[in-house]
């Protein structure tokens, strides 16, 4: 890089497609260093390739990153990352809709969902009781994200990430006083609901991506 300009070599970044793109950014530290930074530029080269690597009959991703992630991120997690974040297994590429869990920022195989994350059966959610199973208080289920899934025989359950839970639990026993934690809550359960309302939408941008082409198949 030392050799190129780099207004040059910035040129040439935003006219790459995203697979290209992450390969300069294992070429050496220094481009990984440029190209992995948070500033609008890159995060613009990084937009510039996003959309030049679209399918020209169904673009995707077309919506902007989520709050949550940076333009890296965001190509790394819906257009490059094929591996289970956890065990590191390859998840062939028509399973990968599945296995995309916006709510918890994760590419997950089926077998680690089942390890990291605690399934509350939607029902002992909506009954009438301060407390669902595992005596967890109903209101500290609502400071967290959730993955809702239908399990056949079983009905409707909701995923929390156990590690999430962990932390956030430790959070809501160490107010001294009620008043606190519930002012806690209150915010945090807001923060949530912007959270999954925002994860909805890219959840159905998955959606539409997959089965949009089976309707014409049919
Ligand atoms: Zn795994």
């Amino acid at each position: 890089m030392e050799t190129i300009p780099s207004e040059i070599f910035l040129e040439i970044c935003s006219q790459l497609y995203v697979k290209d793109l992450y390969t300069l950014t294992l070429v050496c530290r220094s481009y990984r260093k440029v190209l992995w930074s948070k500033t609008i530029s890159i995060q613009k080269i990084w937009t510039c390739s996003r959309v030049l690597s679209f399918d020209t009959y169904l673009p995707y991703p077309t919506l902007p990153p989520p709050k949550s992630m940076s333009e890296q991120e965001y190509v790394w997690f819906t257009m490059l990352a094929d591996k289970c974040s956890i065990c590191k297994t390859k998840i062939e590429k028509q399973e990968l809709f599945v296995c995309r869990y916006w709510e918890f920022g994760r590419i997950c195989c089926k077998e680690c969902i089942e390890k990291k994350t605690i399934n509350v059966p939607f029902v002992t959610i909506f009954l009438n009781t301060r407390k669902v199973q595992n005596s967890l208080p109903k209101d500290l289920l609502e400071c967290m994200p959730y993955h809702e899934r239908h399990v056949f025989n079983l009905g409707d359950e909701r995923l929390y990430w156990a590690d999430d839970l962990q932390s956030i639990q430790s959070k809501y026993y160490a107010f001294e006083n009620e008043q606190q934690r519930d002012n806690w809550v209150k915010e945090k359960r807001e923060e949530v609901k912007e959270f999954m309302n925002e994860a909805f939408k890219y959840k159905w941008q998955d959606q539409y991506k997959y089965f949009f082409p089976y309707a014409f198949m049919v």
